[in-house]
């Protein structure tokens, strides 16, 4: 693969960066603008949402005629890697988790009805979606064959009865893909189906506190005791469950590293002008060895996993589910990012730690990338199995 990028490409991702260093980052500085959860206050979204759209910096995952700029993958890496070089970028251009994930199925897998009515108002910015798919014990967690939530046919309506947690964006969200049991079939047993906040038969039990700062909306537990949905809003075939994860979560998962590679360069950017400035014992920090040593390992397995990551979105765009591709650069991004929090607090001493910087704000929120859309043991298990198949063709080049 040419790794030159495009120039229309090239001269988007300095939009991003612009965008993100005049409108982003001064609002980012100032704490008053962050919501009771660490994230940007919905009133100070909206302006930035509406200049995103102004500057054509919206959607990118998205088709052109609904809205968005419908880039190829290759491209998106260096716009979304651009866009959380603030922790507040994605959400104001319309390519935060989970909305992201939720667009790019739904304008694959969705009737045009379904996209209608589902998709747009996504793809507009007016609601917010979420993927009901994780589980509490004994149900789907890590392993979605033991998904329990039930979908229960009666003529044209499916009743749902079950349980899920860790949704995200839940409290906040209008729409939501909802993944549930309809037959015991170990491979077609799932499937997908859409419905509305406000239709009777669920409730949200609670908002699940956690360590980091949250997604507008949250992360949350919902009960589900008799809600129907019209078998109009169900997606895919009877049975396509697992697979509309498959085509859901890969590309999240890439979507979800390059936005970390952001924020790991971001995390690189502060400790490093911090020890450029800094002395100690006569010397200046980015003097030493032992500190350039860190700094030189964080910018390295930074560049690692933007070649991971671009070779599993250039597959993509090729049509491979790059299933291995993906395993591998969840697990090194998902680590990179933790290692370049904690590194950044390091090299920052006191500061680090405090909430003068977003250190602290990454290092917390860098914990669940370990664990969310796979954890690194599941992946290394893909991984494992995948080479146990292919044996040395496991390296081989091409698709
Ligand atoms: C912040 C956050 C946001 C989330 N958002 C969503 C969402 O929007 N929608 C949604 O549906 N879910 C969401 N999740 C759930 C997330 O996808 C799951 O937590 C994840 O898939 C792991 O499932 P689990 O928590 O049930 O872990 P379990 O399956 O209980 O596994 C626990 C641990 O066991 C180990 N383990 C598991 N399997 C293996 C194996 N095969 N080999 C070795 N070790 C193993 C791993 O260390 C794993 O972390 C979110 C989670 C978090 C923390």
């Amino acid at each position: 693969m040419d790794f030159t990028p495009l120039p229309e490409h090239e001269s988007l991702r300095l939009k991003v960066r612009d965008f993100i260093e005049r409108q982003v980052l001064p609002l980012e500085a100032d704490r008053s603008n962050y919501d009771a959860h660490e994230n940007i206050a919905l009133d100070k979204l909206e302006p930035l949402k509406a200049e995103a759209k102004k500057h054509g910096l919206w959607a990118p995952q998205s088709p052109v005629s609904r809205g968005g700029l419908d880039l190829p993958l290759v491209a998106w890496a260096p716009f979304y890697e651009e866009a959380n070089r603030s922790i507040f970028g994605p959400v104001c251009m319309n390519c935060a988790a989970p909305d992201d994930g939720n667009m790019r199925v739904l304008s694959r897998v969705g009737t045009a009805k379904q996209q209608d009515q589902w998709l747009q108002p996504i793809i507009n910015g007016d609601i917010r979606s979420a993927f009901a798919m994780t589980e509490p014990h004994p149900g789907g967690g890590s392993d979605p064959t033991m998904i329990q939530t039930m979908a229960t046919r009666h003529n044209d309506t499916w009743k749902i009865h079950g349980h899920k947690w860790f949704i995200t964006g839940a409290a906040e969200a209008s729409h939501f893909i909802l993944i549930a049991r309809t037959s015991n079939d170990k491979r077609k047993g799932l499937s997908a189906f859409l419905f509305h906040k406000d239709q009777p038969g669920w409730h949200i039990k609670r908002r699940i506190p956690i360590m980091g700062p949250e997604e507008h909306g949250g992360h949350c537990e919902l009960i589900f005791d008799g809600l129907e949905i019209h078998e109009e809003n169900r997606l895919m075939e009877i049975g396509d469950g697992l697979k509309l994860c498959q085509i859901r979560l890969g590309p999240a998962r890439l979507t979800h590293c390059m936005r970390w590679l952001g924020l790991a360069k971001r995390c690189l950017e502060i400790a490093t002008k911090y020890v450029e400035e800094r002395e100690g014992f006569g010397v200046k920090l980015a003097d030493r060895e032992s500190i350039q040593l860190k700094l030189g390992e964080l910018a390295h397995d930074i560049h690692i996993g933007r070649l991971l990551v671009m070779h599993a979105a250039w597959k993509l765009d090729a049509g491979d589910y790059a299933r291995k591709e993906i395993s591998s650069a969840k697990i090194h991004v998902a680590n990179t990012i933790n290692k370049a929090a904690d590194t950044g607090v390091q090299l920052c001493g006191a500061k680090g730690y405090s909430k003068d910087t977003v250190l602290e704000w990454v290092y917390r929120y860098a914990r669940q990338a370990r664990l969310v859309d796979g954890a690194d043991e599941v992946h290394k298990m893909v991984l494992a199995q995948t080479y146990r198949k292919e044996g040395n063709d496991f390296w081989r080049w091409g698709i």
